[in-house]
């Protein structure tokens, strides 16, 4: 049987999918969710719901009984996930767990990415466990752009601290096709590390790219990190989150969300969705 987990959430639902999609019988797919209330719809694809709480220890068990192969979705609140992620590796190796898969980030081990000591952190409980493994270093999800798309196009422009710094950013959807075919591939051959990204593109192409499928022009304002913090402050955001944001943007410009891997084409099978599907799909 395989586990989800998070899969109330946008990556983990879709890993979901992608599980029935390849054949997998709803019967032997449970999602583990922290709040049963929020998966109906889950529940109507006819998987299995089990509440797993990273915070509540006592659910992880449970709710990992008899399961042989598991997706660790990372947990989406920093400065908490090392220890959330340690309990559910934990419940995995008193559950027996065959093989799990955790959704890290790009080069988890050596960037100075702010989001990555958290990631490299759960990569070394992993080893430790004596389980066997499989991490997804994902990079940014194409997402992370078009969700804002109907502001840049009411502005007219993206702003940023990026350079000229290219990011290979991928859809959520093959992060969780590729996550999904390291979960019901050959353990011997999947397990390790895993840096995954699309095509790698600028935040001036992106602005690109924008405009020539909407038809509305967007251009790309790019600012230090100093003038991109107090711009935000002064647009209304607390000031860490506004560093917390120039600083990705930092690590932007410096080429840490780039990678020329192949190896999320080659867990596809395909080329990964290409920014322009990504944009025109989102103004669908
Ligand atoms: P979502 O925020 O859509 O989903 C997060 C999931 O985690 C939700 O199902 C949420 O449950 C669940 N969750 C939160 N707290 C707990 C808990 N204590 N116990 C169990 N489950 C919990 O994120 P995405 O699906 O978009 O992304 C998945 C992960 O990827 C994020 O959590 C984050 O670690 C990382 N990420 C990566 C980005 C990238 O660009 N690569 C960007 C953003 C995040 P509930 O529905 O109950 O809230």
């Amino acid at each position: 049987s395989f586990a989800v987990t998070g899969a109330t959430g946008h990556l983990g639902r879709l890993a979901v999918d992608a599980l029935l999609r390849r054949g997998v019988p709803a019967g032997n797919v449970f999602a583990l969710v922290r709040d049963p209330d929020k998966a109906g719809d889950l529940a109507g694809l006819g998987v299995g719901i089990r509440e797993a709480d990273y915070d509540r220890p006592d659910t992880l068990g449970p709710a990992l009984e008899g399961i042989e192969r598991l997706l660790l979705v990372s947990s989406p609140t920093p400065g908490d996930r090392v220890r959330q992620h340690s309990a559910v590796i934990d419940a995995a190796k008193a559950a027996d767990v065959e093989f799990v898969v955790y959704t890290s980030v790009l080069r988890a081990d050596e960037t100075e990415l702010v989001l990555a000591p958290e990631h490299a952190a759960t990569e070394d409980v992993l080893q430790g466990s004596g389980l066997l493994f499989a991490v997804a270093r994902n990079g940014w999800y194409t997402e992370n752009y078009t969700a804002q798309l109907p502001r840049y196009l009411e502005g007219g422009e993206i702003l940023g601290a990026a350079g000229d710094g290219r990011v290979s950013a991928a859809t959520r959807a093959d992060y969780a096709e590729a996550a999904v075919s390291l979960l019901t591939g050959d353990v011997v051959d999947q397990q390790g590390y895993w840096e995954l990204g699309g095509p790698a593109f600028t935040m001036s192409e992106l602005a690109a790219t924008i405009t020539e499928v909407t038809g509305t022009q967007v251009v790309y304002h790019d600012h230090t990190a100093e003038e991109l913090t107090e711009s935000m402050v002064g647009a209304g955001a607390d000031r860490g989150t506004a560093e917390f944001v120039a600083s990705l943007e930092t690590s932007l410009a410096r080429g840490e969300l780039e990678t020329d891997s192949p190896a999320l084409e080659n867990l596809l099978g395909r080329a990964p969705t290409s920014l322009t599907d990504a944009v025109r799909a989102a103004t669908l």
